[in-house]
């Protein structure tokens, strides 16, 4: 059922009412978690549960119903007339990187709160329960060392993360232990892996989270708002190695050396040719060696290199495309090592699947930036997101973003007002009715 027009120019003047809600909450985050010129609000940290403590008390004065969970998640909710029903979610994370940028996480979930004030203020009164999701720690592989899954607030609200994690997570800030670092802020991970999950499929009938682009799509398009159509997975070889010989580079000649550096500048080329392949076929793809060096205490300037350390970080939205990158870099690997007398080492290539977002949030989405004169573009998101989570429950998923200038994860995000504003009347839309 979708709203009236009425109901949708209400809505909208509802959302533009509720911006200074949102700047508000923006600026206080801002100076309150400022550092370095950026900003820091570290998982399961200070900053993180600053943010915590200041949304609550704006959703209390919203008079939304506040509660938590026992991985420390908060939900804000805004009842709708069947509270049996199962809810529609939205939200994101409140943490950062080290000296990150105001917007990426705490944008979705400013958004939804200033999505429900908007609903209540035009009078509308939503179908399903509308909960505002605050999540714990999307972060953590900025803050914890060791085995983890990722996203640990989201997944351990979903029952999908696993008692090791407790331990095997070291926080890098303070040396304790994911659990111990929970038990600081008066968590108790233990009756947390004891207990069901807090959320499952049968209680979420759709999540939307709206976020910060993080790259330059929606700048260079000149498009305020991004439907993001999946999340790339990757296929990734964190430890790669070529190992050549070590010789002199003045004495020995060209025929007769086993450089490793050279070998691997070939393997990138190869990967970088068949990454303008698939893209020529209108395929997906990203990808680079962000790390390529040789062992300082090794290499000198006159010596052949004998050994080349590496990553790599291939992603896309097609499952299909990782596999054929990976035999790419496999059967170049291959060439290289007969011609030249190397041998590659990829330490196994780590995978993890592409999300496809819902196809019918995706239409849905599309048919809200036409009754409320929006512009967007499909996108596909680089970056990983909670939403992947809620997917992989089974849980309708979707992303909206919104342009931002100089990327993530940095003191420099630079998103406008009136583009969040556009962003925010589209999600207000889609909890208030669509879904
Ligand atoms: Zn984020």
């Amino acid at each position: 059922m979708a709203l009236t027009q009425t109901e949708t120019e209400s809505l909208t003047k509802a959302v533009d009412g509720s911006m200074t809600l949102a700047e508000g909450l923006f600026d206080r985050l801002a100076t309150e978690t400022a550092d370095g010129g950026g900003v820091t609000r570290a998982s399961y940290g200070d900053g993180e549960q600053l943010a915590h403590d200041m949304f609550a008390e704006s959703a209390r004065d919203l008079g939304l119903d506040v509660t938590t969970d026992l991985a420390g998640n908060a939900y804000y909710t805004l009842p709708g007339r069947d509270r049996s029903a199962p809810q529609v979610m939205t939200g994101s994370h409140l943490d950062s990187v080290p000296k990150g940028g105001n917007f990426d996480g705490a944008a979705g979930v400013v958004a939804g709160l200033a999505a429900q004030a908007a609903i209540k203020a035009a009078g509308i009164e939503p179908a399903r329960d509308v909960t505002v999701m605050a999540i714990r720690s999307e972060e953590c592989s900025s803050w914890f060392r060791g085995r983890h899954g990722g996203h640990l607030g989201s997944r351990a609200a979903l029952g999908l993360m696993k008692p090791e994690e407790l331990k095997n997570a070291v926080h890098l800030g303070t040396g304790k232990t994911l659990g111990e670092q929970m038990a600081a802020y008066g968590l108790d991970p233990e009756k947390l892996m004891a207990a069901p999950p807090h959320l499952t499929a049968q209680d979420v009938a759709a999540y939307i989270e709206l976020h910060i682009e993080q790259g330059p799509v929606l700048v260079s398009a000149e498009t305020p708002v991004g439907v993001v159509t999946g999340i790339r997975g990757n296929t990734r070889s964190r430890d790669g190695r070529v190992l050549g010989e070590y010789t002199h580079s003045g004495a020995v000649p060209q025929s007769h050396r086993h450089d490793a550096v050279l070998a691997g500048a070939e393997l990138l080329t190869a990967l970088d040719r068949e990454t303008e392949a698939v893209l020529a076929e209108g395929g997906d793809i990203v990808f680079a060696a962000g790390k390529f060096g040789t062992d300082p205490d090794m290499h000198s300037l006159s010596k052949v290199p004998g050994e080349l350390n590496f990553t790599l970080d291939i992603r896309s939205l097609d499952v299909a495309t990782l596999t054929r990158m990976r035999e790419c870099a496999e059967s170049a690997a291959a060439e290289i090592e007969t011609r030249r007398g190397v041998q590659f080492d990829f330490g196994g290539f780590g995978v993890s699947q592409p999300t496809v977002m819902a196809e019918d949030h995706c239409r849905l989405l599309h048919e809200g930036c036409q009754a409320l004169g929006i512009s967007a573009i499909d996108i596909a998101s680089g970056g990983g997101h909670d939403a992947q989570e809620f997917d992989r429950i089974g849980v309708p998923s979707s992303m909206i973003f919104v342009r931002n200038d100089h990327g993530s994860h940095n003191a420099d995000e630079a998103m406008e007002i009136a583009d969040f504003a556009l962003g925010t009347r589209l999600l207000a839309w889609m909890l208030a009715d669509a879904l």
